[in-house]
Formats: structure tokens, sequence, C-alpha cells
């Protein structure tokens, strides 16, 4: 599904050098190669704060938080994701309520988003889910509306950008009132191991964030509120501002790979193919997914299997029908779009290291065995 050896091998000096730099100066917490990276990446983003963390999920964690939220508050998020964000804001006594996604972009379904809101609802978090930005404005309006606040789970989406109405045009990840992100290393921006981080324009927020992952201290030994330890590992941080400056090249390669399994894959009528947004900017394909709607997509994954190709199910089963997860608000026939999709999506390989021949190659089994 990855190549992170291929990747690896064409950056290999500029990478040991930076970890040897680390060992060298014995800077193993925090130190320059953490603090180099957040400006950088403050600035690639064009963010005001980044405040970096252990991994995605702690970041998740945080930013909910930072929020002074009370137990039996509302978070409302989409059914069709990663579990992190369902199960951090549970373990923070905070009630997630699941929300169905769009059959097109699969992202979180803005209609359902409004019928879900209640006097108790304080929080929506959007997950721009495959490297595909949500609908800003319209998430936007809906929050301004009932005074909600917004923290975008950006893990898939690093480096894609949003296109308002109005022609503004904002890195996703920046847009809500803060944003939580992966640098898990199959991620668009992967480490060689875990990380996360938080962003925000908030420097409220940014100040009080920076204190809850460092022990709730914002004097030293001074501990003001209950915090958590989460730190970015400052060889992860060196690892990441090296890769940090091939990401729009990165980015580009998996848009490129994604137009050619498109040109190729989508006559079939059984197979839907990801729509490629026009601007060419507000997907970054983290995932290229494709639905395959006559109910042979197991037979197909056992297929591709036994012909080498790796592929993947994000996700066989919706958040809400996890056990852990089970409440009474989250009624099955709710949620038709997402219970479909979990019968009918596959991932292709895709990554930074693919070529033209490769992905005849899937492409090319994919269609001998739908036609
Ligand atoms: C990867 C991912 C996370 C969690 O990140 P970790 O670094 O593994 O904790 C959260 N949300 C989404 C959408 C993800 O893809």
């Amino acid at each position: 599904m990855v190549d992170l050896k291929g990747q690896y091998k064409k950056i290999e000096k500029e990478i040991n050098d930076s970890i040897s730099n680390v060992i060298e100066n014995t800077t193993f917490i925090n130190g320059p190669s953490v603090s180099n990276f957040k400006e950088n990446l403050k600035e690639y983003l064009g963010v005001k704060h980044v405040i970096t963390c252990a991994n995605g999920t702690d970041a998740l964690q945080i930013c909910l938080m930072s929020l002074d939220l009370k137990p039996g508050d509302e978070v409302i998020t989409t059914d069709f994701t990663f579990a992190s964000t369902v199960e951090v804001i549970m373990l923070l006594g905070l009630t997630p309520v699941l929300v169905d996604v769009d059959p097109v972009n699969f992202n979180i379904d803005m209609q359902k988003i409004r019928k879900s809101i209640t006097k108790k609802t304080k929080v929506i978090i959007p997950v721009h889910l495959f490297g595909q930005s949500v609908d800003m404005d319209e998430l936007l309006s809906i929050s301004q509306e009932f005074g909600l606040k917004i923290i975008e789970d950006n893990a898939q989406a690093m480096g894609a950008s949003y296109i308002f109405k109005n022609g503004e045009q904002k890195k996703t990840g920046t847009i809500g009132d803060i944003s939580a992100t992966s640098f898990f290393p199959s991620k668009n921006l992967g480490g060689y191991g875990d990380g996360g981080a938080i962003f925000t324009n908030d420097d409220e927020l940014a100040a009080k964030i920076s204190g809850i992952s460092n022990h709730g201290m914002y004097k030293r030994y001074h501990h003001d509120i209950v915090g958590v330890n989460s730190r970015l590992d400052s060889i992860q941080a060196a690892i990441l501002d090296v890769k940090l400056k091939l990401l729009d090249d990165y980015n580009n390669s998996r848009k490129k790979f994604a137009k050619m399994y498109t040109d190729l894959l989508s006559n079939n009528s059984k197979i839907i193919v990801p729509k490629f947004p026009e601007n060419h900017l507000s997907h970054v394909f983290h995932q290229y997914t494709l639905k395959i709607t006559n109910k042979k997509r197991d037979p197909l994954v056992n297929y591709l299997s036994e012909n080498g190709i790796p592929c993947g199910i994000y996700y066989p089963i919706p958040l809400h029908s996890q056990k852990a997860y089970s409440s009474t608000r989250n009624n099955d026939k709710n949620f038709k779009v997402t219970n479909d999709l979990c019968k009918e999506v596959i991932s292709l390989p895709m990554h930074t290291e693919l070529d033209e021949d490769q992905i005849k190659y899937i492409s090319n089994k994919v269609l001998e065995f739908i036609n």
C-alpha cells in the first residue's frame, strides 16, 4: 500500500544527517529540531500557532480538553472514519453524536449535521477523509449559526487547500477553531514513528493547549490544570522537517497517480471512481478509494491479493456499530450511506513511489475481475 523504503532511499543522506545531528547535540527532548520544524510548518500552513505532540489521537484529545467542556456535552462527528475521534470524545466523558456521510466524497453530511444539533451540542469534528477537504463554507456557516466550535481532523489531508466560495484559499487545518493532525508514517506527511500536531490561529487557545500538552504547566512545576505529557520526539521532528520541504511534490505525485487510475477505471459502470476536483487543490489523495457496486468487493480483494496487489478496506465497520461506541442515539437506520460504503469501498495502493506500469497492472487486474 505504501513504499516508505523507496521514498527513504531518495532522501537517505539528508534524513541520516538530520538524525545524526540530534544525536550529536543530545537534544533528545524538544530542542532546535522541534522548534525549527514548528516554525517551518507554521509558515507552510499560514497559521499562527503550531503545537506539536506525540500522535494524532493525543492531538484530538488535547484539542477537546482545551474547550472547557462538561460531561454530557455533545460532539458531532462522522460515522465513517478512524476510531480516534470518537474514542477521545468518550474518554473525556463527552457524548459523541455520529452523523452519516455524503455518498460521493465520503465526508460528513452537512444537512444531517443540522438535524443532529441539540442544546447540548458544543463542538463539530469534521474529518477531511482520504485527503479531501470537507465543505468548509457550509460548516463555518453552521458553526456560526449555532455557536459551535470546529476541530478539524486534518490527519489525512496535510497539504490540501480549501477554496472558499469568494475565491479565498486556505490550507485545511487552518480554517476551524483548532485542528489536529498525525505524522504516522503512512500519512501524507509521515515520520519514522509516531507524531502529531495541533494548529490554531487563536492566541488564547494556543497558550492553553501548550500547557495542557505539558502536564498542565504554565510555569515550571506549577500545575494549574490537569494536563497530559504529549511531545513530538526530537528525532521525528528532524525527519519531518526534511520531509515537509517535499510535501507539495509528494502530494502532486499522489494527484498524478490518482488521475492515472481514474483515466483507466472510470468507464466501468460497476466501479465508481473518486471525484477528481476541478481545481486540483482540495484533494491530496491520502487514499485512492473506489466503490464497487456489484457486491464483488470482497472477492476483488482476494483476487488482487492473489495477484500480489495489496489493497485496504477503509473502513470495514461503521463507528456506530462498534461494540465500544454503541449508544441508543446511534440508530442503525440513520447510517444508510456509511453502512453501504463499508461494504463497497476498496482503497488501491497510493503513495509517492508508484509508476505508470504499476498503475496499469493494478487497474487491469481490477477491470479483469469486475468485467
Ligand atoms: C491516523 C488518524 C488519526 C490518528 O493518528 P495517530 O497518530 O495514529 O494517533 C486520527 N484521525 C484520522 C482521520 C486518522 O487518519
